[in-house]
């Protein structure tokens, strides 16, 4: 069968919020791992933060522009799609673009990183790269036997069509304010990195060669006094230019079949655990707090609701997950 029919094959995620079948994401999972109660609020209490993240917000938007770039190989359908999916996040009425100033400067940023990827990477990609499948949505029921789906989305698929890189690849897209979280140990050992191989298998029936995680730094300038938003973003962009090497991150890693199937084995395990917390969704003792982890990546979201219980004052910070 034919690599883009093979990709179209596979079962989407229930839409239905009204069914909520016990599943892991690799964040999910990841939450699981790290702090058990972050799971509970977030897989048993369908709780996320009333207000949207921008670091969330910022990521989806690159995403939808980045799809775009890959799809129609144009910087404005891009720069479109960029806008299309920002007008999209403010409608919800929860958005952190809560102001004409957010949005401006939003926007700016955006353009300026599109420029500088571009420059950096995205002309160069389209010579040898044939894209597949993008943001593949994926639900692999019973998960080792555990009960639970194991869901996701992968970024992209992709063919390289010549040189020693032949093959099918993982294409992982990262936004991020620090490229020292990645590194080569990290991603060859990531949930999503194993995962998304793994589920590629599993449901497409596909091998790829393993990941390209593909990060970009977000700006850490401001908008000066006096300095307009068309002025802005030419800083940017040209910044993106002048320091590639700060901004962009890309590690192109082959995942030998070994590790998939050590990886299997052990979370094997984590599902096991899962199932036996969902087994019991009423009892918090089983689903403990780490508070180690309380203050990583610039703070739990659902500090409110572990360190002053579940008032009408700390609720009110959140709101119900209609679908993910
Ligand atoms: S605030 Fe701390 S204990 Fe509570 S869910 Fe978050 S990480 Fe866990």
């Amino acid at each position: 069968m034919a690599l883009t029919s093979m990709l179209k094959k596979g079962k989407a995620i229930t839409k239905n919020p009204d069914i909520i079948i016990p599943h892991g994401s690799p964040s999910s999972l990841g939450n699981f791992l790290s702090c058990r109660r972050k799971a509970y609020w977030h897989l048993v209490r369908r709780l996320t933060m009333k207000k949207g993240r921008l670091s969330l917000e910022v990521g989806t938007m690159w995403h939808s522009g980045l799809d775009t770039w890959y799809a129609k190989k144009k910087i404005m359908p891009a720069r479109r799609a960029i806008y299309k999916e920002m007008d999209k996040i403010i409608a919800t009425g929860y958005s952190s673009l809560d102001s004409p100033w957010n949005i401006a400067f939003t926007r700016s940023m955006l353009n300026g990183m599109l420029f500088g990827y571009i420059d950096r990477y995205g002309k160069k990609d389209l010579k040898t790269w044939k894209w597949l499948a993008t943001e593949k949505q994926f639900e692999i029921l019973n998960f080792m036997g555990s009960g639970i789906s194991f869901t996701g989305r992968i970024d992209g698929v992709i063919e390289i069509l010549r040189g020693s890189n032949k093959g099918i690849w993982i294409v992982e897209h990262k936004t991020t304010k620090d490229l020292s979280y990645f590194s080569v140990e990290s991603i060859k050992n990531s949930l999503q990195t194993l995962g998304y191989i793994k589920a590629a298998k599993e449901i497409y029936g596909i091998e790829p060669k393993g990941i390209i995680w593909n990060a970009v730094r977000k700006p850490s300038k401001r908008l000066k006094k006096n300095q307009t938003n068309k002025e802005y973003c030419d800083e940017i962009r040209e910044d993106y230019e002048a320091r590639p090497d700060f901004y962009f991150y890309r590690e192109q890693l082959i995942i030998p079949k070994k590790s998939i199937r050590a990886w299997e084995s052990e979370i094997a395990m984590v599902f096991l655990d899962l199932a036996f917390c969902f087994e019991n969704p009423d009892d918090l003792d089983i689903w403990y707090k780490n508070t180690s982890v309380c203050d990583m990546y610039g703070g739990c979201e659902f500090c409110a609701l572990c360190n002053r219980g579940e008032k009408r004052s700390s609720l009110a910070l959140y709101r119900k997950i209609e679908h993910e």
